[in-house]
């Protein structure tokens, strides 16, 4: 998960407040993480994490699994697996090579994550973990279903639903046509790549059902028409005359404050 790329160092003071002990020490100064395994997932935290915000983030973790298990159609999860709480972006860069939210890594079994109360990525980064396991890696021409799937199971911290943010980019022209999302998820601006996809993710979804979906994922984009059964002109006329008919007059919308991302 990587939109919204303002960087919020707001653990700075925790950082100096580490190395003040340096000149009892011979400037050593002691970093504790503590772990705790629940099931087939271990927790890491740092020790100036509350236990009872720790116990919360475990719970979100594991609500997490059972709400993407249900929407992708699966039950069990038991793939051994770690959550690094890291408690910045600026940690997140140094760990992940990216400033994001938060970082999946299903090959190494871990995904990296923010402590968020507001806008979680959680829920986004365990659909990641979850899908790869079990479907596989995507190729590259379905990051953004991906994408899509995960930011649509993990929602995002505004209050417009993914219809009217689509309904949004139509009357703004800032939609990005499907055969672009496809080939060129990343040249796009993140804000409105991960949420278009969110919505065309759940349109599928809720319309074709999740085996059709997975089959596509697996095909890649050029599978579309044997899939679906139709074309990607189709399916863009499709989008526009249901959400057309689901919301005629125009969203109003903060674009502005939109554009920050979360
Ligand atoms: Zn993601």
């Amino acid at each position: 998960m990587k939109f919204s790329t303002i960087l919020t160092f707001v653990f700075v003071g925790f950082m100096v407040s580490c190395s003040s002990d340096s000149t009892t020490n011979d400037g050593w100064a002691k970093i504790v993480r503590e772990k705790k395994t629940v099931d087939n997932i271990t927790y890491y935290f740092s020790s100036t994490i509350d236990v009872d915000r720790r116990n919360a983030a475990i719970k979100e973790c594991q609500q997490s699994v059972i709400d993407n298990l249900q929407l992708i159609n699966e039950t069990e999860f038991t793939n051994q697996m770690e959550v690094e709480f890291l408690a910045s972006r600026k940690e997140m860069l140094k760990y992940t090579g990216m400033g994001a939210q938060g970082m999946a890594f299903p090959d190494r079994n871990t995904f990296f994550t923010l402590l968020k109360d507001k806008g979680s990525p959680i829920k986004h980064e365990m659909m990641h973990m979850i899908t790869t396991y079990k479907w596989g890696s995507p190729p590259r021409t379905s990051t953004w279903m991906n994408e899509g799937l995960a930011t649509y199971a993990g929602g995002i911290c505004f209050d417009y639903s993914f219809l009217e943010i689509y309904r949004y980019f139509m009357q703004s022209g800032k939609l990005i046509p499907m055969d672009e999302l496809a080939h060129n998820f990343f040249g796009h601006a993140d804000i409105i790549s991960y949420t278009q996809s969110a919505f065309v993710s759940k349109f599928l979804i809720d319309n074709y059902g999740i085996e059709k979906f997975k089959q596509l994922w697996g095909e890649g984009f050029e599978g579309l028409e044997t899939v679906y059964g139709f074309s990607k002109d189709e399916l863009e006329r499709d989008l526009a005359t249901y959400v057309m008919k689901e919301h005629p007059g125009e969203v109003e919308f903060d674009w502005e404050e939109f554009n920050k991302g979360c």
